[in-house]
């Protein structure tokens, strides 16, 4: 059937500038890391993006490896944009990324300029676009002076393949470095990518306030930790879950007795609240607003709509805080 998107769309969605750009972010934006391949159901996937988008939802991000296999993520979300999406293009934004291994041989990954460029234009293709408003270098190169990858980017944007350019995974120096580059070159860092959730908290060491110092928005990937940060694993790992799934990168041996013990007393705090835990998880990686936008990840389109529904819900008192931060360091 075609699609028409909701004229509602705008109606609850919160949108955050991303650093001192002029560019406005969702709050929660979908990334298609998961459950968007060639390995998938090609309707839900479609049906997923629909409801992002009618749920105000305007960024999509992905990389080229993503799927299985590799790149039909971006194949996919290219045949929704063409028949679904292909009207709203200018209401999107779209993110892709280069830096784990695409193809073999020595320049299918890292950071060099040889792989960055090619493998761009490798995404343009699968996606059908001529230009992506977001593009990462998607994690640092040990052995590629950085300066090279910088200027890949800065490239890349005069190229007009790209309007923004991200990192992802850098640390607090290597972002510092990263930006002071491309402030040279004069294409300026919009956004740092780097994993943040209740259980995995390394950019509060450092990485925050460098992103602060210099004004630059951040997304947070896997702010749900994959699905731990929710009422799915309270009572055993359900056989269509994530952490079952032969193509799942989460490992069923995190779902520890101690895990299911701090999550059954995050869940409690969340009922206080009146959320479920989802979207607590989803409110603390928002709360005081230093995250940009949370970049979910989703199986089915209710988990969409009930993650949305965490911005109903953004504040803490400082007690739920405290509650939150002893059940955490216990
Ligand atoms: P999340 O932590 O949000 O985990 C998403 C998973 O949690 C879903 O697939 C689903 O798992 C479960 N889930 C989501 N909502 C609910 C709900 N309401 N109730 C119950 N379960 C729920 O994020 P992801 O790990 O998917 O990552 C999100 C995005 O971040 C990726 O798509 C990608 O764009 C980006 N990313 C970037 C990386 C980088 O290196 N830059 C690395 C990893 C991710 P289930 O399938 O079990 O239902």
């Amino acid at each position: 059937m075609t699609y028409r998107a909701s004229s509602e769309r705008y109606q609850s969605m919160k949108y955050n500038r991303c650093g001192n750009s002029g560019l406005l972010l969702p709050a929660i934006s979908l990334g298609l890391w998961h459950n968007f391949g060639g390995v998938d159901s090609f309707e839900n996937g479609r049906a997923m993006l629909r409801r992002a988008f009618d749920l105000g939802i305007t960024h999509f991000d992905l990389a080229n490896n993503y799927g299985p296999p590799p790149g039909s993520a971006e194949a996919m979300f290219g045949q929704v944009l063409k028949t679904d999406f292909a009207p709203y293009r200018d209401e999107l934004i779209i993110s892709s990324k280069a830096g784990y291994h695409m193809w073999d041989g020595p320049y299918g990954e890292w950071g060099s300029k040889k792989y960055l460029i090619a493998s761009l234009d490798q995404s343009l293709k699968r996606m059908g676009l001529d230009y992506v408003d977001i593009f990462y270098s998607h994690r640092p190169d040990p052995n590629t002076p950085l300066e090279e990858t910088m200027g890949a980017l800065d490239q890349i944007v005069r190229q007009g393949k790209a309007l923004y350019v991200g990192i992802s995974s850098y640390t607090a120096e290597q972002t510092e470095e990263a930006v002071k580059i491309l402030n040279r070159l004069g294409t300026p860092l919009l956004i740092h990518q780097p994993s943040y959730s209740m259980l995995n908290r390394w950019i509060e060491n450092g990485l925050q306030d460098v992103l602060q110092e210099n004004r630059i928005g951040s997304i947070a990937f896997c702010p749900l930790e994959q699905g731990l940060l929710t009422s799915k694993y309270l009572s055993g790992v359900p056989a269509d879950s994530r952490a079952a799934k032969s193509t799942g990168a989460l490992n069923e041996d995190r779902v520890t007795e101690e895990m299911v013990h701090k999550i059954k007393q995050l869940n409690d705090v969340a009922a206080d609240r009146g959320q479920n835990l989802a979207q607590m998880a989803l409110s603390w990686v928002l709360r005081e607003g230093r995250v940009t936008s949370a970049l979910i990840g989703a199986s089915r389109v209710s988990q969409i709509e009930e993650n949305v529904a965490a911005l109903n819900h953004l504040e803490f008192t400082s007690d739920e805080l405290d509650r939150i931060e002893d059940i955490l360091a216990d």
